[in-house]
């Protein structure tokens, strides 16, 4: 498991899986294989199966410690769930040791405080609830579940069953049995869960998508969401994901966010980069560059590891 501290705030990859994902040029239209010539760290079998033509996907949770409370970012595709329908068959009836992977790092099921998703998609809300019997319950018996206003209201009254048919099902095994639980908290932009900790509207891959920054005297920190899928993109910010709804609004998101790590020298955590999953941003002529956490050189204030 891979590990950063960020002042106060201790941020824990959780696997759920790692595996080759799509076809660059399929997940990124518009992409062209001469970025893997200019820029070779793209290249590496961390991030690219070159035999395959496939990017290294993850999908994982953040998992936060900051203040004693313990908050899951987050929750990948879930065990037993139903997803025969094309799109999806990678998620279909799962059976993967994440709940196993928490207790590794010493977190049982009950010790969750805050669940928060970025956005209500297969991949990020998964683990929201298992099966019990022969009803979906929450995971987390005591955790507060933080979602986006506006994310929930574009599935559940909005255009997001429209725009993508397959996630209906995904909303009524993983996102309703919490809501009538009533251990649902529907916040919007600026929302602040815990001090320092703050999430922030990010439109463009859904509408409504949320990401989540900390920022402390000692350092600051971002999770991503799906503003960014592979790090093509630091070098390719125009490229967008087929999955996203609004192309120029991904875009424009996807620009700042890159230009928010750059000029707070903020870790940049997204949902599916390969190893080491996280790093920073930098400036490169007109464009950006990456620096995977690893093997960035981290100033005193910030630490990394992995173990
Ligand atoms: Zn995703």
């Amino acid at each position: 498991m891979t590990t950063f501290t960020i002042g106060k705030a201790s941020i824990t990859r959780i696997e759920e899986v790692l595996e080759k994902g799509f076809k660059p040029s399929w997940l990124l239209p518009g992409f062209h294989p001469s970025l893997f010539e200019h820029y070779p760290l793209l290249a590496q079998t961390n991030f690219y199966d070159a035999q395959d033509d496939r990017v290294m996907s993850s999908i994982h949770s953040w998992l936060l410690r900051i203040d004693g409370k313990i908050i899951l970012v987050d929750t990948c595709s879930g065990n037993g769930k139903t997803r025969a329908l094309p799109l999806f068959q990678r998620f279909h009836m799962l059976d993967l040791p994440f709940v196993e992977n928490l207790a590794k790092v010493g977190v049982a099921l009950e010790d969750v405080d805050i669940v928060f998703c970025t956005h209500l998609h297969v991949d990020h809300v998964g683990w929201n609830t298992r099966m019990q019997g022969d009803a979906w319950v929450p995971t987390f018996p005591n955790a507060r579940y933080i979602f986006g206003r506006e994310e929930y209201e574009h599935w559940t009254s909005g255009k997001g069953p429209e725009i993508f048919p397959e996630n209906i099902q995904v909303i009524a095994d993983s996102i309703t049995p919490v809501a009538d639980a009533g251990m649902m908290e529907l916040v919007s932009d600026g929302h602040e869960i815990l001090p320092g900790l703050r999430v922030e509207a990010a439109p463009g891959h859904t509408e409504t998508q949320l990401i989540l920054k900390y920022e402390a005297p000692e350092g600051a920190f971002v999770i991503s969401a799906d503003c960014i899928h592979q790090p093509i993109q630091i070098y390719a910010p125009e490229l967008n994901s087929c999955f996203c709804e609004n192309q120029e609004a991904a875009r424009q998101t996807r620009r700042k966010l890159l230009e928010y790590c750059c000029d707070n020298n903020a870790l940049l955590l997204p949902m599916h980069f390969g190893p080491p999953h996280g790093g920073y941003v930098l400036r490169d002529k007109d464009g950006f560059r990456f620096e995977p956490a690893a093997i960035a050189t981290p100033p005193a204030i910030r630490s990394a590891r992995t173990g």
